[in-house]
């Protein structure tokens, strides 16, 4: 029999986590396995809100792939996937290459999600890769430069977040920190910055602790961001915001921070999705191909009341880690293990020393939850890359 080829499109949490398990478990002759990234760099999306406001270098974000995964063992391509055909087993890529496959592995990640609504896509920045984050940075600090030639333009120095989820919040509080070191290099009075964090739902961060979420909004709202909850934005245009209570906000500067959906891709290769997620069996495989596995922000998974699984990278670590021992055991004719998440908590960051956390039944303020966050950053780092990578990138 050929050796079985093992094709794995994304190098984000699910699609590594299943590399580096695979590198680990499988000999040499086991398995072909292919790799294929857009970049020749993992990037580790759950800091990408420091450097989109401009807090960390962009570059401290992403990890190359040469110095975590083993390229004799690993066939790695530098490419974009542009469709997959399942019934062919093949994936097409955007320099016309088809790469065969006996079993799959998606691990595209997300796009933003926009519901629809008018102008996001053209108009508003979102925080996904190293490209959009370096590109948000620029334009933040490009509007103040903007508004010292043109000082009647206060919009310059207005700034909407789209939604208050983690996401929203992260970025809010890292940009509250970074005014006051922009308003001090352009020599701006910081009293004409504003920053809104525009909410939909009734409440900030639906569905958290209320006693954290109202510290969360306490210490960004002491650090200047103004939070607009209840009000959902209707339309982003080249001026702004439009609010469904009739509002504009006039800003040049929309960051769309208001969720997620799995990679279109999915879709449009012809799964079934449901927000763009494919609805995934206890082993990870998707609907009606027993060789496709899904993990990460491209796969819905249920917990045991029936209600998804939120998309986060916690999951999708575990998911790729699942995979790759499923993977091998599929190789080696041996039992496939069905994949539950093990939740370990929510932490999220406010700002430079500032967080929350839920981590069992225990509730985290401060810089407890700083600290816990770091704590958890670096069992990441040392998880994908050792001692080494652990203590060239944690930043404490
Ligand atoms: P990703 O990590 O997004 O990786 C997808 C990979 O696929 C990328 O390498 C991308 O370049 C590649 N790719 C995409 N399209 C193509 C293509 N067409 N061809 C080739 N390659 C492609 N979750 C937590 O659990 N904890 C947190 O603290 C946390 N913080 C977050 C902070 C921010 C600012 C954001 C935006 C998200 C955060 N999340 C957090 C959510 C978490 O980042 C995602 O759930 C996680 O990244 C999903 O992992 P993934 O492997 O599915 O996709
Ligand atoms: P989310 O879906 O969690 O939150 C989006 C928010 O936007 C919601 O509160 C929603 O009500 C609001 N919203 C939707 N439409 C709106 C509109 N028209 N106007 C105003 N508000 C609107 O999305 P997210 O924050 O991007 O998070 C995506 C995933 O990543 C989640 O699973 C989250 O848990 C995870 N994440 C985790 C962390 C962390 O653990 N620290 C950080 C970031 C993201």
């Amino acid at each position: 029999m050929s050796t079985p080829k093992i094709l794995i499109l994304g190098a984000g949490y699910g699609g590594l986590l299943t590399t580096l398990q695979l590198q680990k478990k499988l000999n040499y002759n086991e398995a072909e396995i292919t790799l294929v990234n857009k970049h020749n760099y993992h990037y580790i999306t759950t800091w990408l809100h420091e450097p989109a406001a401009g807090t960390a270098p962009a570059d401290h974000a992403r990890v190359g792939l040469d110095q975590i995964i083993d390229m004799n063992k690993i066939n790695f391509v530098k490419d974009t996937v542009q469709s997959i055909q399942p019934e062919e087993r093949t994936v097409t890529l955007e320099s016309g290459d088809v790469l065969s496959y006996d079993y799959l592995v998606i691990g595209l990640g997300s796009d933003p999600e926009t519901f629809g609504i008018e102008g996001l896509k053209e108009y508003a920045f979102s925080i996904r890769s190293i490209n959009a984050v370096r590109q948000i940075r620029e334009h933040i600090e490009y509007m103040f430069a903007k508004y010292k030639n043109e000082p009647h333009r206060t919009d310059y120095l207005t700034f909407v977040v789209g939604g208050a989820g983690f996401t929203g919040i992260e970025f809010s509080g890292e940009l509250a920190d970074r005014v006051p070191e922009l308003c001090e290099e352009f020599d701006v009075d910081p009293s004409l910055v504003k920053i809104y964090n525009i909410e939909a739902a009734p409440t900030a961060l639906p569905g958290f602790d209320p006693e954290l979420v109202s510290y969360a909004v306490d210490v960004l709202t002491k650090k200047g961001v103004e939070f607009l909850i209840g009000t959902a934005i209707k339309q982003c245009t080249p001026d702004g915001v439009l609010l469904a209570d009739g509002q504009e906000i006039k800003s040049k500067t929309v960051v769309w921070a208001a969720g997620v959906r799995g990679n279109s891709i999915v879709e449009k290769s012809g799964f079934e999705v449901m927000r763009g997620r494919v609805k995934v069996d206890e082993y990870l495989r998707a609907p009606g191909y027993d060789n496709v596995f899904v993990v990460g922000d491209c796969a819905l998974i249920f917990n045991d009341e029936g209600r998804p699984y939120p998309p986060t990278a916690q999951i999708a670590v575990q998911e790729g880690e699942a995979l790759g021992d499923n993977l091998a055991a599929l190789i080696r004719g041996e039992v496939m293990m069905p994949f539950k998440p093990a939740l370990q908590g929510s932490l999220a960051s406010l700002g430079r020393g500032e967080g929350i956390g839920m981590v069992g039944s225990k509730k985290l303020f401060g810089t407890s939850a700083a600290l816990m966050k770091k704590a958890s950053d670096l069992r990441y780092l040392y998880k994908i890359g050792g001692v080494g990578l652990a203590l060239k990138k944690v930043r404490l």
